[in-house]
């Protein structure tokens, strides 16, 4: 780390100094209307003193898809991206839970609005530190958001596109401005769909609950994981359906998921208790398992993890 930021990251197909990527103002505003991001998480592990990446091909992928939808040249492959983010992680010395950000937009778009916007890639990747907060018992209390969840006709979901945020945005300023910690929407049919940022998961009866991804979600990664080591791990069978507004009221527990909200408990929903108050017994069980498969401490889900090497450059260097 140099000062406030990394010493490196990586832009159209070359690593550099975080100082020599800049771009012209005038390519501001339209460059980044049908951009594409993701978002993926490292963990480190202090007594291995390794960085591990979170299904780092699984995001990549995602973003080739999310670049498919939105007709943006795949100029780099799925290989190049994992390699030149290893890399980079590498090089700006990533001993720290960090948050790894590659971005997908069209260059020289000025003035060019709604035709031939993809007609030039540009394609970034950069990282910055992000710790964890799994073990911080932080708990959320939400709101049912009076904006509704955009829709695969609308503004489709199931892209990681800069535009779709802002849905988000206007449900989480107004949860705020109303004095929650969050906000939970509605898809148009008026059926649970996800969280600014994150999905929705409830236990009821017994049961792990999670809207399916035709109900306006993202295609979550974190979200599989969830499914997965619930119906494994904790011997809860899983089920994807659609999930009604007062359900979630009677629900024994409900929890966010995504790489940024990583597994976050809700003990209220519009000022309704949410099973005792507290975070939930399935909740808790899965929020530690998660950490340690996270940092490496897990053989299971171990499929899961790429390490950086950072290890091996110190042993090196
Ligand atoms: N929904 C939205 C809108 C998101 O932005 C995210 C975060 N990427 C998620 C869900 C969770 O997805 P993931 O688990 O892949 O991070």
């Amino acid at each position: 780390m140099a000062g406030s930021h990394p010493t490196y990251l990586w832009w159209n197909g070359r690593q550099m100094p975080w100082e020599e990527a800049t771009v012209h103002v005038t390519d501001l505003a339209w460059s980044t209307v049908g951009a594409v991001f993701e978002g993926i998480r490292g963990y480190w592990n202090e007594d291995s003193q390794e960085l591990y990446v979170f299904r780092l091909r699984e995001h990549m992928d995602r973003l080739i898809d999310s670049m498919k939808l939105v007709r943006l040249p795949a100029e780099y492959s799925v290989d190049e991206l994992i390699d030149a983010s290893l890399t980079l992680l590498r090089d700006n010395d990533a001993r720290e839970d960090t948050y790894i950000r590659p971005l997908a937009y069209s260059a020289g778009s000025s003035g060019k609005r709604l035709s031939d916007t993809a007609a030039s890639l540009g394609m970034l990747i950069n990282t910055n530190p992000m710790p964890s907060q799994l073990d911080s018992g932080r708990a959320f209390k939400v709101k049912v958001s009076s904006w509704t969840r955009i829709s695969d006709t609308v503004m489709p979901p199931r892209i990681k596109n800069i535009s779709n945020y802002r849905n988000g945005q206007l449900a989480s300023m107004e949860a705020q401005a109303d004095g929650y910690d969050g906000a939970l929407l509605l898809s148009p049919q008026g059926k649970v769909s996800e969280a600014p940022g994150a999905c929705v998961m409830m236990v009821r009866k017994g049961q792990l609950i999670t809207p399916p991804t035709t109900d306006g979600i993202l295609e979550s990664i974190t979200r599989d994981a969830v499914m997965t080591m619930a119906r494994e791990s904790l011997g809860l069978p899983v089920v994807e359906r659609s999930i009604d507004r007062t359900e979630l009221y009677l629900a024994d527990e409900v929890f966010l998921c995504g790489t940024a909200f990583e597994i976050t408990p809700v003990v209220e929903i519009d000022r309704y208790t949410v099973g005792s108050g507290e975070i939930g017994e399935a909740t808790g069980r899965l929020q530690r398992l998660y950490e340690d498969v996270l940092r490496g401490k897990e053989e299971r889900y171990a499929s899961w993890r790429t390490p950086v090497g950072v290890a091996a450059t110190v042993a090196a260097g």
